[in-house]
């Protein structure tokens, strides 16, 4: 069982079906609110998610595989343009056809 996955996750702990609910620090201590710091909130402007999401939306506007200069406008800095282009080659999510274009699989 996936406890921590599927039972004792930390919004909703579904203790009335977790096997360990009888030595459960935070049962014999009366279910006290968390009182820690507050989790951080990730940003998500200029991380890699976003420029992977922008060369994606490039490639969803056409129907053509497109040529590199266009995923260049997509995002300024050209050492992580790149390296999101090749890990959305890496992961399968863009391809390159024979021509050097490239496009959303399938679609060429
Ligand atoms: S009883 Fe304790 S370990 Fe089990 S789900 Fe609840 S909080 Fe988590």
């Amino acid at each position: 069982m996936e406890l921590g996955a599927l039972v004792c996750t930390a919004r909703t702990p579904r203790c009335a079906d977790c096997p360990l609910v009888d030595g459960c620090a935070w049962q014999r201590a009366g279910k006290p609110a968390y009182t820690g710091p507050a989790k951080p909130v990730q940003r998500f402007s200029g991380t890699d998610r976003q420029v992977r999401g922008l060369l994606l939306d490039v490639l969803r506007g056409t129907d053509e595989p497109v040529d590199k200069t266009l995923l260049d406008r997509a995002w300024p800095s050209a050492g992580q343009r790149e390296a999101c282009l090749d890990s959305l080659l890496s992961d399968g999510l863009v391809e390159q056809t024979a021509d050097g274009r490239f496009a959303l699989p399938g679609e060429h």
